[in-house]
């Protein structure tokens, strides 16, 4: 075997030849899904290939364009953010309540 395919990082395909022989070919491999940083369930619309491949899309097809686009799922993005508002709000409740109702 030539010495750049001993590598393991480049996967094995067992093919049989018309002689039926048993031969290798090598192929990259491919990375996972994207996955949802808290539910770990897989993230749709995210290219899944190695990272020079996905650099050469245009960025509109490496990313989902929302907030944690491409880090969380939809339902876990809107739960984070329902929890860091409540969060803030509950830490400067007395203080920031007076002032946004004089703005608004
Ligand atoms: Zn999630």
């Amino acid at each position: 075997m030539k010495p750049s395919r001993r590598s393991r990082s480049l996967k094995r395909v067992a093919k049989r030849t018309p002689g039926g022989r048993l031969v290798f070919h090598f192929r990259k491999k491919r990375p996972g899904y994207a996955k949802c940083a808290i539910c770990k369930r897989e993230l749709h619309g995210l290219p899944r290939g190695r990272s020079s491949e996905v650099r050469r899309l245009p960025r509109s097809r490496r990313r989902v364009s929302r907030p944690y686009g491409g880090y969380l799922c939809s339902s876990c993005m809107r739960a984070e953010i329902k929890r860091l508002v409540r969060e803030s709000l509950s830490g400067t409740a007395e203080t920031a309540r007076p002032q946004a109702g004089g703005e608004g």
